[in-house]
C-alpha cells in the first residue's frame, strides 16, 4: 500500500511539473507574441540586435585599454560640465555648514546679491532668448504672485481645518480648469507639475484596471513623441510600456501601430495636445474611439498646451490657414478621453510647481488617492504623491488665474500662437535649408535641416553663442522653440540670428559645441544612448556640487 501511494504521488508530481512547465511556456509565448505584435517584426529584430550590440560593445569597453579611453573621455566631459556650472577659485565663498549664529535679513539679501555677481545675473532670462522656461515674465504678474505667496506663506493644504481658504482655492482652481476643458462635472486635483500629474494618472489607471478589469500585469501605449514623464511613471510603477512611432510627416501617432499594441493587459493609451518635441497634436478622436472600444483609459497630455489650446477655438485660430496649423478636438467632449493633464505653471502663468490632473468623473479620481486607515500616526489620507504641500503655490496660482481672466488668456493665446506661426512661415519662406516638423497648431515649433551640409545641432550651438537657449531633439535631429510672451517682440532677432547661424553652420562647422558633442553620438549607434546616459548622470551629480 505504502509503496503504491508513493508511485501515485510521484506520478502526480510529474504531471504537476508538466502542467506547470506548459503553463509557464504558454504565458511566456503569449508575452512574446504580444510584444512582437506591438512592435512589429522588423522593430523587434532591430531592438534585439541593438540590445546584443550594446552588450557586446559594453563587454569590449570593459577591457583595460578601452576602459582607460572611456574614462579619459568621461573625465573630460565631466570637467566641461563642471566648468559651466560650478564656480572655481579660492575667492568663492562656500556655505558648507550652518553659520554659528543666525544671520540678519540684510546680510541674507546682500549675500544673495554677491552670489548673483559671482554666478551670473538671475535676470538673464529677461533678454527673452528662451524656449519656454519663463512663460509670462511681466513685473505686474510677479507682484500679484508674490503678494499671494506672502499672504499664505506658511499654509499647507494637508491641514484644511487650519488653512480653510487654501483648500477652497485649490478646489476652485480644479473647477475652473475642468470648465475650461469642458467637463464641469468632472473631478481632479492639483499636483506639483506635469510630471506628477502624469505619474498620478498612470497610477490611477493602473489601480482602476486592477479593481475593475483584474489586470495584474499592466501595460500602457504611448506615442514616441510623448513626454518622458510617461516612461518615468511606468518605470516607477513597474508598468510595461510600448512606445509607438509617429508618422514622419504629420508627426501624429501611428494609429494602426497603437491598435496592434493593444492587448488584454493594456490599461491606457496616451495622446498629446500638443507634444513637447515638435508641438504637434495626436488624433485624439481616433484614440478615443480605440479607448472606448477596448474599454481602456485615454490620457490626453495638455501639460504644454495648458491654457493655450483651450483658447484656440475662441481666438479663431483652430481652423488654421491654408490647410496648415489646424487643431482637432482634444478635450472631454471627445468620447473615450478619461484624463487630461494641464500645467498651470506653463501657459497658465502661475508659479512653478503647479499643475492640474483632471478625470472624467469623481469615481476614477478615487483610484488616485492613498488611504491608510491603520497608520500609527492616525488615519492617513492624501490625494497625490506629496504629503505636505505648499499652500502658497496654490494661492499664487489662484491669484494668477484671477489676474489673467478669460480675456487675458484669450489675448495671450492670440499673440503667442500668431508669433509661433509667423516664425514657422518665415522659416519656410526665407531659410530654404530648414523645414518645419508637421503642422504645429499652437505655440511650439520645431525645425530640422534638409541640407546635407547643415547639421541642425551645429545650428543650435551657433544659436547658443548668440544667447539663445533652444531645445535639441533627436528623432529626427531638430531644434524647437516654445514661444512665450517673451518671444513676442523678439521674432525679428530670432529669425536674423537663425539665418546667420545656418550660414555659419554651413561654412564653418566646428563640431565641438554642447549639442553636437552630446547628440553627435547618435541614437543609431549602439553605445550612443549608454554614453549619453553616463554624461547625463554626471551632469546630475554636478548639480549637487556646492
Ligand atoms: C512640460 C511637459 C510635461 C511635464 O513637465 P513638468 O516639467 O513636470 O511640468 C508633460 N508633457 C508635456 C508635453 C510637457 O511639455
Amino acid at each position: 500500500m505504502d509503496s503504491g501511494r508513493g508511485v501515485l504521488s510521484t506520478r502526480t508530481y510529474e504531471a504537476l511539473k508538466t502542467i506547470l512547465f506548459f503553463y509557464v511556456l504558454l504565458k511566456q509565448s503569449v508575452k512574446v507574441q504580444r510584444h512582437l505584435r506591438a512592435r512589429g517584426l522588423v522593430t523587434s529584430v532591430r531592438e534585439f540586435y541593438t540590445w546584443i550590440a550594446r552588450h557586446v560593445i559594453m563587454l569590449v569597453l570593459r577591457m583595460p585599454s578601452a576602459q582607460r579611453k572611456v574614462r579619459t573621455q568621461m573625465d573630460k566631459a565631466k570637467l566641461e560640465i563642471e566648468d559651466k556650472l560650478v564656480p572655481k577659485g579660492a575667492d568663492v565663498t562656500r556655505h558648507l555648514a550652518l553659520p554659528e549664529k543666525g544671520q540678519t535679513p540684510e546680510w541674507i539679501l546682500a549675500e544673495m546679491d554677491k552670489m548673483d555677481n559671482e554666478m551670473g545675473s538671475p535676470n538673464g532670462w529677461k533678454a527673452g532668448k528662451l524656449s519656454g522656461a519663463v512663460y509670462h515674465g511681466g513685473d505686474d504678474m510677479e507682484r500679484v504672485i508674490v503678494a499671494a505667496y506672502a499672504k499664505y506663506c506658511v499654509s499647507n493644504p494637508l491641514h484644511p481645518d487650519v488653512f480653510p481658504a487654501v483648500r477652497k482655492m485649490e478646489a476652485e482652481i480644479v473647477a475652473m480648469t475642468l470648465k475650461l476643458f469642458n467637463n464641469p462635472d468632472g473631478a481632479g486635483t492639483m499636483t506639483s507639475g506635469g510630471t506628477e500629474s502624469i505619474i498620478m494618472s498612470v497610477k490611477t489607471h493602473r489601480d482602476w484596471a486592477r479593481a475593475v478589469k483584474g489586470i495584474t500585469e499592466p501595460e500602457i501605449i504611448i506615442p514616441a513623441s510623448a513626454h518622458a514623464a510617461f516612461d518615468k511613471g511606468a518605470a516607477y510603477l513597474k508598468i510595461k510600456f510600448h512606445s509607438v512611432p509617429v508618422d514622419p510627416v504629420t508627426r501624429k501617432v501611428d494609429l494602426k501601430a497603437v491598435k496592434r499594441a493593444i492587448n488584454p493587459n493594456t490599461i491606457m493609451l496616451v495622446g498629446s495636445t500638443v507634444n513637447f518635441p515638435d508641438g504637434n497634436q495626436d488624433d485624439i478622436e481616433a484614440l478615443g474611439k480605440l479607448a472606448a472600444k477596448y474599454k481602456i483609459g485615454l490620457h490626453v497630455d495638455c501639460c504644454l498646451g495648458s491654457f493655450i489650446v483651450p483658447y484656440l477655438e475662441k481666438a479663431g485660430l483652430s481652423e488654421g490657414v491654408n490647410g496648415k496649423y489646424k487643431l482637432s478636438p482634444f478635450d472631454f467632449r471627445v468620447p473615450g478621453v478619461t484624463a487630461i493633464s494641464c500645467d498651470t505653471h506653463k501657459y497658465g502663468f502661475s508659479p512653478k510647481g503647479t499643475s492640474v490632473i483632471m478625470y472624467r468623473d469623481a469615481e476614477l479620481r478615487r483610484y488616485q488617492y492613498y488611504v491608510n486607515p491603520d497608520w500609527s500616526g492616525g488615519v492617513y489620507a492624501s490625494p497625490s504623491l506629496s504629503g505636505s504641500r505648499p499652500g502658497a503655490l496654490i494661492a499664487g496660482t489662484w491669484a494668477a488665474m484671477q489676474y489673467m481672466g478669460s480675456d487675458g488668456y484669450l489675448e495671450s493665446c492670440q499673440a503667442i500662437v500668431t508669433c509661433a506661426r509667423t516664425i514657422a512661415d518665415t522659416i519656410v519662406a526665407s531659410i530654404p535649408e530648414l523645414y518645419i516638423l508637421g503642422s504645429p497648431p499652437a505655440s511650439v515649433i520645431a525645425f530640422g535641416s534638409r541640407h546635407p551640409k547643415v547639421n541642425i545641432h551645429e545650428v543650435g550651438d551657433k544659436m547658443s553663442r548668440r544667447g539663445w537657449h533652444l531645445n535639441a531633439l533627436t528623432g529626427p535631429a531638430a531644434l524647437h522653440i516654445a514661444c512665450t510672451r517673451l518671444t513676442l517682440d523678439r521674432i525679428d532677432v530670432f529669425i536674423a540670428d537663425l539665418k546667420d547661424s545656418v550660414q555659419e553652420a554651413k561654412v564653418q562647422p566646428e563640431g565641438k559645441g554642447t549639442m553636437v558633442s552630446l547628440y553627435g553620438l547618435g541614437k543609431s549607434s549602439a553605445v550612443g544612448p549608454a554614453m549619453v546616459g553616463q554624461v547625463a548622470t554626471a551632469f546630475l551629480d554636478t548639480l549637487y556640487k556646492a
